[in-house]
């Protein structure tokens, strides 16, 4: 059942806010915010889809998808598992198509929703509103009390709840920081970096910083992230422009502000309930400004009064300015087509890429040294190397055969040659031609004793003509 709190989001200083924000005090002192909790449609739609990422987030290291992690960068072996797909540090390709994807996408989320991104799936935001802020209610109350506790003396009470409190983001930070440490060392190097320190110290040091950086986040710098640390915030105004949907106050309709029964006031009976609910302190009405996450909490919040009011809903909405000012909200606009097309062609490269992987790389090299050698019976002979990278889950052992011409003859010390999965490996190789042989294009076939087989070329050198 929807809970409504009726407190004041300035922490006790008094009053609606000014346009100055909230977290900044006299002397530029930091204001701590109580954010009233209020759950309406757009929360409990918030609330499902922060469960669903966060979950996304955590289970990655910490289940297997074949014989490997769902999720980990393996930075010693040079491979990123991720979901199903292994990668090598030769698979670039991959890396530059990943990130074009997120650019584009926050590019083109950006012209479409405004800023979305930091309001539902920004995992300092998903953490925060969806977990930490929760179990604060749950341990200290309301925001009314929450205030009172904080302003009131040091008893066994309050003491026992701020331990408690500390207590629990310590463990989600431990949780989060042990989760994070896992996406790189996996389960295995992590308990033992926790366990023992010299096993593996950087990845102690990872564990007890990020416990520690977001420990303090929870406890203390919580929105100072989004208002002073994070740039996606300030250069949002770049990729927004008056068709971009946004969270709006309905101006003409709103104003001027007056309580119920003034005469000639607007709709907006200036309650001060959409700021109080706002995490980051927030007056909307003010219009679009660099501190709003759209949450959407004020839409919920001013949709309760209006309703109890009897009056039209939708004072605050999710809407473009173009649209506000009475103009044609149009959804496709050339920043939207670029941004359109650059993530078509980033994620169709992606697929591509990954529809026509190969499990094995190969490539062929000259032997350091004389290009060519004539052996005493005329036959010209060329020092090669093979490299193998093997990417697949089994060890496979390699075999090269002579394709063409049809008197080239292939030595391979070792054959098979048996390579590890995930591993790169290095094969001389010897190509003969006949007497008076001279530079061409000659093919070899490797395969392995499985179903791979594959074709290559390399070019011979020699002294002859052909
Ligand atoms: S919640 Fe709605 S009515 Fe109340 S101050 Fe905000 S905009 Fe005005
Ligand atoms: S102004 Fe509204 S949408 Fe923006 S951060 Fe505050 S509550 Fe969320």
């Amino acid at each position: 059942m929807a809970r409504l709190e009726h407190t004041d989001v300035t922490g006790g200083s008094g009053g609606l806010p000014t346009e100055a924000p909230k977290t900044i005090g006299k002397g530029g002192r930091r204001v701590w915010l109580y954010p009233e909790w209020f759950r309406g449609r757009w929360l409990t739609a918030r609330g499902w889809v922060h469960g669903v990422l966060m979950a996304i987030l955590l289970i990655g290291p910490w289940i297997d998808i074949g014989s490997h992690p769902a999720v980990r960068v393996d930075i010693v072996g040079r491979r990123i598992h991720f979901w199903g797909l292994h990668l090598f540090a030769t698979d670039g390709a991959y890396f530059l198509f990943l990130f074009g994807f997120v650019v584009f996408s926050v590019f083109l989320f950006t012209a479409l929703f405004g800023r979305v991104w930091c309001g539902w799936a920004c995992p300092q935001t998903v953490f925060l509103e969806s977990l930490v802020r929760p179990i604060e209610r749950l341990i200290e109350g309301s925001a009314q009390q929450r205030r009172k506790l904080d302003a009131a003396p040091w008893t066994a009470g309050k003491i026992a709840r701020k331990a408690a409190k500390y207590a629990a983001y310590l463990v989600i930070a431990g949780a989060v920081g042990t989760t994070f440490t896992a996406y790189f060392l996996g389960r295995q190097g992590t308990f033992d970096a926790q366990l023992d320190p010299t096993s593996h110290p950087a990845g102690t040091f990872t564990f007890l910083f990020i416990t520690g950086l977001l420990l303090f986040d929870f406890a203390y710098f919580r929105e100072q992230v989004c208002l002073v640390v994070c740039p996606y915030g300030r250069f949002q105004s770049a990729l927004l422009d008056k068709h971009s949907l946004t969270v709006l106050y309905d101006q003409p309709r709103g104003e001027p502000r007056g309580k119920k029964g003034t005469e000639g006031a607007g709709d907006c009976v200036d309650c001060g309930r959409c700021v109080t609910v706002c995490p980051t302190g927030t007056d909307i009405r003010n219009g679009v400004t660099m501190e709003c996450v759209q949450c959407m909490a004020c839409l919920d919040a001013c949709d309760d009064v209006m309703a109890k009011l009897h009056r039209p809903t939708k004072l605050i909405r999710v809407h473009s300015e173009a649209a506000q000012a009475g103009g044609k909200q149009r959804f496709w606009r050339a920043r939207v087509g670029v941004y359109a097309v650059g993530l078509t062609l980033v994620a169709g490269g992606f697929a591509y890429a990954t529809f026509n992987r190969s499990d094995v790389e190969l490539n062929v090299s000259r032997q350091v040294g004389a290009a060519y050698v004539v052996r005493p019976d005329g036959a010209v002979q060329n020092s090669m190397q093979l490299r193998i990278a093997n990417k697949g889950e089994t060890s496979r052992g390699f075999v090269v055969e002579a394709v063409s011409p049809a008197d080239l003859e292939v030595v391979v010390p070792v054959s098979p040659f048996v390579v590890a999965p995930g591993a790169v490996d290095h094969v001389p190789m010897f190509l003969t031609l006949g007497a008076g042989a001279g530079k061409q294009t000659v093919k070899l076939r490797v395969r392995d004793d499985g179903e791979y087989s594959q074709e290559i070329e390399t070019q011979f050198m020699g002294p002859g003509a052909k």
